[in-house]
């Protein structure tokens, strides 16, 4: 339960943020971003001056360039700095479920290493949870990505609220600040893309959407590539909703009486051939893209990829309790980097 208020827990006059029911996380997940995660690294300690009790977490997901060097020169200057390396790249899910699982504050909030999310607006996420909710999502108002992903990512979204019911609105983000202890419930469903948007709902979960402002990428590149985010938006459709498989199942019962129809038409010489070899292309992809909706679903019963880990960690600077999540035999290095 949220005990604080924002005028409680605001010092108007030096805008701190005290005591435990403020405290927040900075969780950064970071991949290959030695381009800007220095300037995201000065911008958000500073930003987090204003808090008595916090922490910066960065999750390295398995950067091959020197980020990991430059957290750790980070947290050998600032104890508030902690990080957690994985053994490969996993992913941004797989990032974001091990931040909640080691965050050790009331508050995580969700921050990117390219900086498109202002670490200022973090106070206008935590004055909404101070309200009394668990996950205030922000909305990027002027998006600041490429007209095709701002599209995308819209179209996405409006599939998702048809086929899943989710009332929230478009262009919510995954700048959200989120009450640990329920970020943990929902990485604890152990679904392998714990969508928030979707799992929030199904955990009980208080959450709301604020407006927040959106940057351009400070530097290097972005890492999602067109393959990457449609395999994403269907893991939402599909992962959580049976409804495309009714939408094969319609398809078949369409496809069956058209082409009864199409016959019908042939004998009685009103179409030529050039109309049904039109007609068995389509029906023909018709059929393939129902197969591929159901293969979709076949993956987590053929558990090709459900059995692994969703994260080893390799290397990390806070104890880990959890053996399994280690890499190997080995302890991984534990302490304070000097
Ligand atoms: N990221 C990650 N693992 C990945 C891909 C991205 O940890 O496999 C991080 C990345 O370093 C950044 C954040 O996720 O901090 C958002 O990534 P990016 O800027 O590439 O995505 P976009 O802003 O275009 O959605
Ligand atoms: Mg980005």
């Amino acid at each position: 339960m949220s005990t604080g208020t924002s005028t409680v827990a605001t010092n108007p006059i030096d805008n701190v943020r005290r005591g435990a029911d403020c405290a927040v996380t900075a969780l950064i997940p970071c991949y290959n971003e030695e381009a800007c995660i220095e300037r995201a690294y000065r911008e958000i300690a500073a930003e987090l001056e204003h808090f008595t009790e916090c922490e910066i977490l960065f999750v390295d997901d398995g950067s091959t360039d020197t980020t990991l060097e430059k957290i750790k020169a980070f947290a050998a200057g600032d104890e508030r700095v902690k990080f957690i390396s994985f053994a490969r790249n996993f992913g941004l899910e797989a990032a974001f479920s091990a931040g909640f699982k080691y965050a050790r504050t009331k508050w995580t909030v969700q921050l990117d290493a390219d900086l498109q999310s202002p670490p200022a607006e973090i106070h206008t996420l935590l004055d909404k949870a101070l309200e009394g909710y668990d996950i205030v999502f922000g909305i990027r108002l002027n998006r600041r990505d490429p007209w095709l992903r701002r599209m995308g990512s819209i179209g996405h979204q409006l599939v998702a609220q048809k086929l899943l019911g989710i009332k929230l609105p478009l262009r919510a983000s995954v700048f959200r600040l989120v009450r640990t202890s329920v970020a943990r419930r929902i990485v604890e469903t152990n679904l392998r893309s714990p969508y928030f948007i979707a799992t929030a709902p199904l955990v009980g979960a208080r959450y709301i959407a604020v407006p927040t402002k959106h940057q351009a990428r400070v530097a290097g590149v972005a890492k999602w590539n067109a393959a990457r985010l449609i395999s994403h938006a269907m893991d939402l459709w599909i992962g959580f909703s049976i409804r495309p498989l009714a939408l094969v199942h319609l398809t078949a019962v369409v496809a069956a009486i058209a082409s009864t129809v199409l016959l019908a038409l042939l004998a009685l010489g009103w179409i030529g051939p050039t109309a049904i070899a039109v007609a068995t292309l389509v029906l023909g992809s018709a059929a393939f893209l129902g197969l591929g909706v159901l293969s979709r679903y076949m993956i987590p019963a053929l558990r090709v990829r459900s059995e692994l880990p969703r994260f080893y960690i390799r290397e990390t600077n806070i104890p880990i309790d959890q053996a399994d999540d280690l890499y190997g035999s080995e302890q991984p290095w534990v302490g304070t980097a000097q």
